[in-house]
């Protein structure tokens, strides 16, 4: 028998062809984690596949089986290789992406003595190292070490191996949950599950009745729970409860995995069933009969609070009464709170989060888990797509238009467009839902790739709130130069006046970019491919400040007056949320504010606490560049002022409109979902710009038709594909003469091709020029197939992006 391996080394693409010693035949199976000869190491893979024959002579034989269970599901094998494929990463990236981090970390290897003949030499490491193994009998390396402190015991016990004196195997042992951190604990399994061993806890009637009080009390609290809660409540005492655990029965764990800040604002009873709304049943109809018939992909596609959560939450209990699993996506589950802890009540003891505060014991855990069948629902970031469940039946990309889907890192995936590959290869059903849906989902929609489920209106009476667009440019011709309007500005002090809340909010994206004119509102723009001119920020100098063109190079001074109307309030645009917060507190000092940006959320938890304080109306003003949580419920909040909506319109960049438009419109649902009502402001230079205008009337549909125009005009996607190749380099002309042989390279390629349809745009400087120190250039492709380009090439250095959803 033979075994193809995808090795764990960073840089090493493609599968490695090995024999299988006879002692592992009857163990390996394909998704098994291995050791192997390579080079002159010793290298994890996994099994990818095992065959009967090899077209290569002289292999090496497999080492050793870390663990008896596959690590990947045929599925997940599947899906790795189609991801290597389309994605151009390494096969043994792709992979990396499915076991946990620090797994290979956790391996260890084991020593025992086979020769008890040997006498130890005089060196004391020698004779100190067998003396141990000899009383305690095979150790793994780690237990080792902590006898050996600071000494360097390896090199000896590798000699001893090498004179057959120890033995030494490769071994994977199970996570530890170290006691001393345990702080929470939370029911494993069904409640009926659960109550089907409470008769038999404990030996004694007094170890039976607490043991029995303590599961007693797990059923009742579908959430994780503080342990000091648990004894109070129950009188057991922490053995009781590592029996419960040991029996499988209840979980305890390190963290506080999962809080919901709004836990006391609305408390939904679990188990009262709501009648679905006529949209809603028809939506859920075609999803279960799907289940029956062929599995396909769903675009759900409904505003916020029409009710799409409600449906997933359906259809989960559905797949579940067929004893298969799902996974659910949220964008980021501190963002979310309410929609994550909806899942958690409604399935007690059958989910597991993952999100990136668990450490990696628990991450190991889960994932353990969840490869067991211990757990029917995962919920969790981008990642979670990759848990090892046995039998899905159902995977859901809630919010699929968000970016945060999309890993902006090596190796780089789409977690939305992966989903629904791997929906297919488990001939599972996939969901994606959302208010405002990418183009290219509904073009997909459209072309009938997948189906369109539309929720047009609020499950509740409440209707979306009404948008006043405020020109900035008429502030300005009466002498307003500050932040806010003077409409906003007297909405702010109504709000205040009621007790009511706001939140005002500022995009990120793009700020101090480009350059406009105050008075008039012009852009300057690129006079060759009319592309918005950038500030070139590591170009920048006191004296001359260079403007470039990201498209085709073109560059310019700044000049001193606008082209179009002489004036000399000619500015980069945008500010930070510093600025807004101080004004803020100038024009109303007896407002309390708050700021959720991404400096004052860098410190755990910080998400959760700002959430807090703002719910229970310890502030009056939230001043945030973060998007609010979704299913905010926040009756105070009465309105939304959006400082600069035009912000991020003109990034040099294809996606830049439509990331507007979604950021705009999710932030103006936000307002008015309580019978108090609301409004939104929105404040900006370029009112007649389309994407505003669209926000404005929540017109998602005006919006999609413009901008599907306009891609199509432009060729870019769904019209056409992309790649993105990206060099970067401490020295700037090293990335710019790197930048320009792959340019020089690929136009060979084409030509010699004939691939008259793919563009090449470039070589240029990134727009986002320099990144920890190092400056990025870029080549982008452009056509019908652009990764069939660059699939045989090798890229030493280089950052290979597919479909990339920006080229900033
Ligand atoms: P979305 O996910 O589209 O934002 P949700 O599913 O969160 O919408 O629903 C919004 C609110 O309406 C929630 O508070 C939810 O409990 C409630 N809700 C959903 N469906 C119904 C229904 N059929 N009847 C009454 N309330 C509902
Ligand atoms: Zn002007
Ligand atoms: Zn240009």
């Amino acid at each position: 028998m033979f075994a193809r391996l995808a090795v764990n080394i960073p840089a090493i693409s493609g599968i490695f062809d090995y024999t299988v010693p006879d002692e592992l035949t009857p163990h390996l199976q394909a998704g098994c984690l291995v050791t192997a000869p390579f080079g002159n190491q010793t290298v994890q893979g996994i099994v990818v596949e095992l065959t009967d024959s090899s077209p290569i002579q002289n292999l090496k034989p497999i080492l050793d089986l870390l663990d008896p269970a596959p690590l990947l599901t045929p599925p997940q094998i599947a899906l790795a290789i189609r991801l290597a494929e389309t994605t151009l990463n390494p096969l043994s990236a792709m992979v990396g992406m499915m076991i946990p981090t620090g797994l290979s970390q956790q391996a260890d290897v084991q020593y025992a003595v086979i020769n008890h003949q040997f006498q130890a030499s005089d060196a004391a490491i020698q004779k100190r190292l067998l003396a141990l193994l000899n009383e305690r009998g095979a150790l793994r390396g780690r237990q080792i070490d902590s006898h050996f402190a600071r000494v360097d015991w390896r090199k000896t016990a590798n000699t001893l191996v090498k004179r057959g004196v120890l033995s030494a195997k490769n071994v994977l042992p199970a996570p530890r949950v170290r006691p001393k951190q345990i702080r929470m604990a939370q029911l494993a399994v069904t409640p009926e599950a659960a109550e089907l061993e409470m008769s038999s806890l404990g030996s004694t009637k007094q170890t039976q009745a607490r043991r029995e009080s303590a599961l007693r009390f797990l059923i009742q609290q579908p959430e994780p729970i503080n342990l000091s809660w648990v004894y109070a409540q129950t009188g057991c005492n922490i053995s009781d409860l590592q029996e419960l655990e040991e029996r499988g029965l209840i979980r305890l764990f390190e963290n506080e995995i999962f809080r919901d800040p709004l836990e006391k604002v609305e408390k939904q009873d679990p188990t009262k069933a709501l009648a679905l709304t006529p949209e809603q049943g028809n939506a859920l109809t075609a999803i279960l009969s799907a289940f029956q018939d062929r599995p396909s992909a769903f675009l759900l596609y409904g505003v916020t609070g029409s009710g799409k959560t409600e449906i997933y939450l359906r259809a989960v209990e559905e797949i579940l009464k067929k004893g298969k699993q799902a996974i659910i996506l949220v964008p980021e589950i501190a963002l979310t709170p309410q929609a994550v802890r909806r899942f958690v009540t409604r399935f007690p003891g059958q989910v597991g989060l993952v999100h990136s505060k668990l450490s990696e014991g628990e991450r190991y855990d889960t994932w353990r888990r969840a490869r067991n069948g211990k757990l029917n629902v995962i919920i969790g970031a981008r990642s979670a797509l990759f848990s090892p469940l046995p039998n899905l039946g159902l995977i859901v990309v809630d919010e699929c238009h968000d970016s945060s889907y999309y890993q902006s890192e090596p190796p780089y995936y789409n977690a939305v467009t992966a989903a629904q590959e791997y929906a297919k290869l488990c001939g599972a059903v996939c969901v994606m839902g959302s208010a405002t849906p990418t183009v290219e989902q509904r073009h997909e929609a459209e072309q009938d790739r997948m189906r369109m489920l539309a929720l047009p209106k609020r499950v509740t009476d409440s209707v979306l709130p009404p948008v006043q667009v405020v020109d900035m440019r008429e502030e300005l011709k009466n002498g307003n130069r500050g932040v806010f309007s003077r409409a906003l500005a007297e909405s702010l002090a109504e709000v205040l006046s009621r007790g009511e809340q706001a939140i005002v909010y500022l995009n990120r994206r793009g700020t101090s970019t480009y350059i406009f004119c105050r008075d008039c509102g012009t852009t300057l723009k690129c006079p060759k491919c009319d592309t918005p001119l950038t500030l070139h920020v590591e170009r920048l100098t006191s004296s001359a400040q260079q403007l470039l063109c990201h498209r085709c190079g073109y560059s310019r001074q700044k000049p001193k007056t606008c082209p179009t109307c002489a004036s000399n309030q000619i500015r980069e645009y945008g500010l930070g949320s510093e600025r807004v917060e101080a004004e803020v507190k100038a024009m109303f000092p007896q407002a309390r504010t708050l700021r959720w940006d991404w400096d004052t959320t860098r410190q755990k938890d910080a998400h959760e606490i700002i959430l807090t304080h703002f719910a229970n109306h310890h502030a009056d003003i939230l001043v945030g560049t973060q998007m609010l949580a979704k299913g905010l419920d926040l009756p105070l909040v009465t309105l939304v002022g959006i400082v600069l909506a035009d912000v991020g319109l003109n990034l040099p960049d294809p996606f830049a409109n439509e990331k507007v438009f979604q950021t705009l419109t999710q932030v103006a649902g936000r307002a008015g979902r309580s019978a108090r009502g609301g409004k939104v402001i929105m404040q900006t230079f370029a009112p007649e710009h389309y994407a505003l205008q669209f926000a404005a009337g929540h017109d998602v549909d005006g919006f999609y038709q413009r901008e599907l125009d306009y891609r199509r005009q432009l060729g870019y996607p769904p019209f056409a594909n992309l790649a993105r190749l990206e060099y970067r380099s401490a020295d700037p002309l090293k990335a710019e003469e790197e930048a320009r042989k792959m340019a020089d390279r690929l136009k060979v390629k084409l030509e010699a091709e004939g691939r008259r349809q793919t563009e090449l745009i470039g070589p240029v400087p990134c727009f986002f020029a320099k990144e920890n120190g190092e400056y990025r250039w870029q080549v982008v492709l452009r056509g019908p197939d652009p990764a069939s380009i660059l699939r045989e090439l090798r890229f030493n250095d280089w950052r290979i992006e597919i479909d990339p959803i920006n080229i900033l």
